[in-house]
């Protein structure tokens, strides 16, 4: 299996160092041939306007929006989250939001960088139920979760992490708690 990471912008060397811990090829997405490469897709946390910028500067937002319509299992964290969202409060009008998990989401917010924090957060992932820290940096909130999508976990009653088929996002970010159990969840996802 062949794992891409969206590597355009943002936090994509830590996830390719959890996929690398856990032994599977990872290929740094930046152009249309990278993508064709790849069976699964991790879109990581970093700044969704500016990857959305990116996207389309690579002429990748139309072979991911072809991959994300087949079906393709995708991981969005943060700003991944974003990207795959079906509406998007505070982005820039012709931001992307491809629409894998029908969420809406506010960008930042949680507030600002300097009101970035960690939340212990309960995970339901099939039948592992478990304990995960939360790390939450400028995270999006969720605003409204469409009736085909499943919460797999929440804050304070509003959900951090959602999937819908394979395709599945978290507000935090599972590549900075030192536990790889999203990702190790993530690869067999299908
Ligand atoms: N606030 C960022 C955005 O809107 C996301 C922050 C993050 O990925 N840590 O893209």
């Amino acid at each position: 299996m062949k794992v891409g990471v969206l590597a355009l912008q943002g936090a994509f060397g830590l996830h390719e160092q959890v996929l690398e811990q856990l032994g599977v090829g990872v290929v740094r997405v930046r152009t249309p041939e990278h993508l064709a490469e790849v069976d699964r897709l991790i879109i990581p946390g970093g700044e969704s306007t500016t990857m959305s910028k990116l996207l389309d500067a690579n002429a990748l937002a139309a072979p991911l929006a072809d991959r994300l319509a087949d079906g393709m299992a995708v991981l969005g964290t943060c700003a991944g989250m974003i990207l795959l969202a079906s509406q998007v409060q505070d982005g820039y009008p012709a931001q992307h939001c491809f629409a894998a998990v029908d969420v809406a989401v506010r960008r930042n917010g949680y507030g600002r960088q300097t009101d970035s924090f960690h939340a212990p957060l309960s995970v339901q992932l099939g039948a592992w139920q478990g304990d995960f820290s939360g790390v939450f940096i400028r995270a999006p909130k969720v605003c409204a979760v469409g009736t085909d999508v499943e919460v797999l976990a929440q804050l304070d009653g509003v959900a951090v992490m959602c999937r819908q088929g394979l395709a599945v996002v978290s507000a935090f970010h599972p590549e900075l708690s030192g536990d790889h159990r999203i990702h190790s969840w993530f690869l067999e996802l299908g």
